[in-house]
């Protein structure tokens, strides 16, 4: 969690000197053609806020996400693991729509029940799909 917001705080100074070095470019070096070396400097500020913003926002990403989801280690078994939580959310998210389409809500299963083993089968079974009897 704290590395989150060292990721935040980066993002956020990055931004500021990147945008107030190019704000200060625009405005201040038209006025002083004498010191040329003055853009130079000012682009050097204008990269390095870029620079540390770019650090800023992998961390965040990094840290939300983990490693493996954030394609920094190759491991498709912990980018799984680490995007279990979000494929979660995900899942139930889609589980809520199809809930709202009307046919769905309508939708009565019927299923009919083994006599033999108690088995649940769909309704146009004729034999039963756990022990093969005959419904
Ligand atoms: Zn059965």
């Amino acid at each position: 969690m704290s590395f989150n917001i060292v990721g935040e705080v980066l993002t956020f100074l990055g931004a500021a000197i990147f945008i107030g070095s190019t704000i200060f470019t625009i405005i201040k070096i038209p006025e002083k053609p004498q010191f040329p070396h003055g853009i130079i400097i000012s682009f050097i500020f204008i990269i390095i806020g870029s620079i540390i913003r770019s650090i800023g926002a992998a961390i965040c990403i990094i840290s939300k996400e983990g490693e493996a989801a954030a394609g920094l280690l190759l491991d498709p078994n912990k980018e799984r693991e680490d995007k279990k939580e979000q494929n979660k959310s995900f899942g139930g998210q889609i589980s809520d729509m199809i809930e709202e389409i009307p046919v769905v809500k309508n939708l009565t299963v019927i299923k009919i029940k083994c006599r033999e083993c108690g088995h649940l089968n769909d309704e146009h079974d004729k034999f039963c799909s756990n022990c093969g009897k005959v419904l």
